[in-house]
């Protein structure tokens, strides 16, 4: 199987640019945020504080998170729920980050992880697939952009569902979560030693889109 590992900080168009060139390439591409965020809606509805470690740990034998790729579109279910709307939110992001730092959350999910891996090709991105969940993955792109440049594109998807959303929140929230993931003891985000850094500032969706699929082509001699 192809494997392909796309890291990078939030907002850098991971998750657009990865469905863009996954659809070239006729690969699956699979988003395992969504599986840490469906983790920390689980501990919001709960009533559990997601930085609570025991906490968390303890509520984790009460989920199961599935993905499933319905017309190649990922949905991610918690309990048999397809939650994947309501992981989009902005406290959904911030609960994610928490309990993402939580190394039982990051040990639950690592096998899902791993498991689509080794059945498909596929693009997955986040933040630790190129250093911890697929080392060996044939292509690492660690895709980055500026914070203001990130945060302008989140803010324009979030303010289409909510009116009330402002720019500087979105920025503050973002580099908050880019701070607490890159300083966190476990799986930290940071670039694989082999990966290709790709910073898309200032391109077009198209042109981050063929890059990449270069980028996979070439190291996959395709
Ligand atoms: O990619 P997305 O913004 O949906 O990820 C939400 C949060 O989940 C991130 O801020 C990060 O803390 C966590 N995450 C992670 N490892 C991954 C993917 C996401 O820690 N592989």
């Amino acid at each position: 199987m192809i494997n392909v590992a796309i890291d990078g900080p939030a907002g850098a168009g991971k998750s657009t640019v990865a469905k863009g060139a996954a659809a070239k390439l006729g690969f699956i591409y699979v988003d395992t945020g969504a599986l840490y965020r469906a983790v920390g809606v689980y501990a919001l509805r709960k009533g559990v504080d997601t930085k609570d470690a025991a906490g968390v740990s303890a509520v984790l034998p009460e989920i199961s998170v599935e993905l499933k790729f319905i017309d190649g579109v990922q949905h991610v279910f918690l309990n048999g729920e397809d939650v994947s709307e309501e992981i989009r939110t902005p406290d959904a992001s911030m609960a994610a980050s928490n309990v993402s730092a939580i190394p039982s959350v990051r040990s639950f999910l690592f096998d899902l992880q791993r498991d689509i891996a080794s059945k498909n090709n596929c693009i997955m991105d986040g933040r630790d697939i190129g250093t911890v969940v697929l080392p060996d993955a044939q292509v690492k792109i660690f895709l980055t952009a500026d914070p203001e440049e990130r945060a302008m594109r989140r803010y324009k998807e979030l303010i289409v569902k909510d009116s009330n959303v402002k720019y500087d929140d979105v920025l503050a929230d973002l580099k908050a979560r880019d701070y607490q993931d890159s300083h966190r003891e476990i799986a930290p985000l940071k670039p694989a030693d082999d990966s290709v850094v790709y910073n898309t500032t200032g391109h077009t969706l198209e042109r981050s889109v063929d890059e990449v699929v270069d980028i996979i082509k070439e190291k996959t001699n395709g």
